[in-house]
């Protein structure tokens, strides 16, 4: 086997996966690796959580696939259980976050542009070092020139302002502007939290200015921030919530989550997809809902969260020439570094412990929301360990 045929868009390390259980990952030559990356977020359970198993083996014995043109009972029961959990009325699947982020794009325009039917409005504020996908439209929603360069042209309609600062955005808002996007917490970006009354302060002008308040949810939803959704946690809710990674617990699903105001003109033929909403993927995502909405699950995720910071913030302190600071909430943190973040998940794959990185020289730690206390133990000893050998070696150089 090789990547000859095989589009050179990654830089693949050469770690090949052959099989998962739980938080741990089993190499080709049979290395025990745990995962503290979870797929980027995706696996949210771990992998092969018995009961997606036992779900999934099941549905696929009865349908595959079925077109959006006929009744799909697993879609209603997944939209009317994601609309009773949230501030949304209606929602509509598709298969990524990308294609999420894409769908919220198009009800805010499809609100405005019809209300305002003399205008031409359909401006978007993005934020810096924002992340919503790699189609054209969310690259340049996102906006990174690392994303566009070659893609040109951009598409047209989003202006950008500084994560964070909020008269930057009053200041942004003009006769075209209908709407906000923005992740409450950024992922790619490199783990970071806006002040506490960030969003609210957002929440505000969309309600005076009349514009639509999108959060792109992506990453940070579906129970990573220790909250079934990260707005919660910031006591705001949006008009449009774009959903997918950890939504189908490693199965390919995305949602655009609205209320009512704002969806009402998407009408028939109005957007669609092939393979939005199939059976499968709403049995996964329905399973995967069975567990996290289940009694007292969210309440582990945050003792695991306090007990993986409490032990983080230990060797933070420790070895100062290795690490800078801890950022996220959650079981959605990130180690900003003194050393080049690549050094130090090189470093750790090594010793067992599978991380990612993030932008601001961050290391990514995403592990399953199901890991048990045992594992989090094994995770910062490792860290504690790589930190003590790098520290070292800078000592000697
Ligand atoms: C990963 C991500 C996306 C894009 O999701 P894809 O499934 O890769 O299209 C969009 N927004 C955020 C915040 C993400 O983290």
């Amino acid at each position: 086997m090789s990547l000859e045929n095989i589009m050179n868009t990654y830089s693949r390390t050469d770690l090949i996966f052959e099989s998962g259980h739980g938080s741990w990952l089993v190499t080709k030559d049979g290395k025990k690796i745990l995962d503290f990356n979870s797929g980027i977020a995706v696996n949210a359970l771990g992998h092969c959580h018995p009961h997606l198993v036992d779900s999934l083996q099941s549905q696929i014995k009865k349908l595959w696939h079925c077109s959006n043109l006929y009744r799909i009972e697993s879609q209603e029961l997944l939209a009317s259980r994601l609309v009773a959990s949230s501030f949304a009325d209606s929602v509509f699947f598709c298969n990524s976050g990308a294609e999420s982020v894409e769908a919220a794009i198009k009800v805010a325009r499809k609100y405005s542009q019809t209300r305002n039917p003399n205008k031409k409005k359909y401006k978007i504020i993005v934020t810096t070092n924002a992340f919503h996908g790699r189609t054209l439209a969310t690259i340049s929603a996102g906006g990174q020139e690392k994303h566009l360069e070659g893609f040109y042209p951009a598409v047209g309609g989003f202006k950008r302002v500084e994560f964070g600062n909020i008269s930057q955005i009053i200041e942004n808002i003009d006769e075209e502007t209908i709407g906000i996007l923005i992740e409450p917490i950024q992922g790619e970006g490199g783990i970071n939290q806006a002040e506490d009354t960030y969003l609210k302060d957002i929440r505000e002008i969309c309600n005076q200015r009349g514009l639509v308040l999108i959060f792109d949810e992506v990453q940070c939803g579906m129970g990573r921030s220790g909250k079934l959704f990260a707005h919660e946690k910031y006591d705001v809710v949006p008009d449009i919530m774009c959903l997918a990674k950890g939504l189908g617990g490693g199965f390919p699903i995305g949602a655009c989550l609205a209320t009512k105001k704002v969806s009402q003109y998407m009408t028939p033929g109005t957007h669609g997809s092939t393979f939005g909403g199939n059976p499968l993927a709403m049995t996964a995502a329905n399973a995967l809902l069975d567990i996290i909405l289940s009694k007292g699950f969210l309440n582990k995720v945050n003792e695991s969260s306090v007990k993986l910071i409490d032990g983080l913030q230990k060797i933070i302190i420790k070895y100062q020439s290795v690490f800078l600071k801890l950022k996220g909430q959650g079981l959605m943190l990130g180690i900003k570094c003194r050393v080049p973040n690549s050094l130090l998940v090189d470093r750790l794959v090594e010793k067992g412990l599978l991380t990612v990185v993030a932008g601001d020289n961050v290391v990514r730690l995403l592990p399953p929301l199901n890991i048990s206390n045992e594992e989090i133990d094994i995770a910062i000893s490792i860290i504690e360990h790589v930190a003590h050998s790098i520290e070292i070696e800078n000592v000697r150089k």
